[in-house]
């Protein structure tokens, strides 16, 4: 019986070997996860940051002693194209309000919901968030690319609107153009005007951001 005991030894060496290798695997998924854990919350952060630019501003606006309030065009957190109470809804063009209402009533359908960030806005309030955005971003220049002016908004007439959460952007991303409703600005992915032509022919290309708009240039 001389094979039988070098045989156990090398299977016993060779259990020992996977114990250390599954014990070395057990250790890296555990890195592995706990940096995942740490990654992740970053990585959807940044992905969603840009979105929560606007919605920030415009909770400052309401929120700050002395900003303007609703009838400037400021929203309460939750407001929908059906809010015809909300004066930054109510000020829309009809037309644009009736495209959103109806795509809202099909993305619902759909399971998303649609809540607006912002509306209509008076000009002193689009300067407020225009100057509050020069604080926030350093420079004139770098604030241009995120907010128009008190002159140049389509927010001031009423021909514009920031959809959120991101979902339903990103619904309104896929079923827009059916509505007449396009993504203007390449880094605004929330916000949306009324091109009625979209219908027929798709959505127009877009501006990488404002500043490429020739309207901004008045
Ligand atoms: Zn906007």
């Amino acid at each position: 019986m001389g094979y039988t005991e070098p045989a156990r030894t090398t299977t016993h060496r060779i259990r020992i070997r996977w114990i250390r290798v599954a014990g070395l695997l057990v250790v890296i998924a555990a890195i592995a996860i706990a940096l995942g854990s740490q990654l992740l919350p970053t990585l959807s952060s940044t992905a969603t940051s840009p979105s929560d630019v606007p919605r920030s501003d415009h909770r400052g606006a309401l929120g700050a002693p002395g900003a303007l309030g609703e009838a400037d065009g400021a929203v309460p957190d939750g407001t929908t194209v059906f809010d015809t109470a909300v004066p930054g809804v109510a000020k829309l063009d009809p037309a644009l309000l009736g495209a959103l209402r109806q795509a809202a009533t099909d993305a619902a359908h759909d399971g998303f919901a649609f809540v607006v960030n912002s509306g209509w806005r008076s000009p002193a309030y689009e300067d407020q968030l225009r100057r509050e955005a020069i604080v926030k971003y350093g420079s004139e220049d770098a604030a241009a690319r995120w907010v128009a002016t008190g002159s140049t908004s389509a927010h001031v007439s009423g021909d514009a609107v920031d959809i959120g959460p991101s979902a339903a952007a990103a619904w309104l991303s896929e079923h827009g153009a059916a509505y007449g409703l396009c993504q203007i600005y390449g880094n605004e992915s929330w916000h949306y005007e009324l091109r009625p032509e979209a219908v027929d022919h798709g959505c127009p290309a877009m501006y990488a951001d404002p500043t490429h708009d020739p309207r901004m240039q008045q």
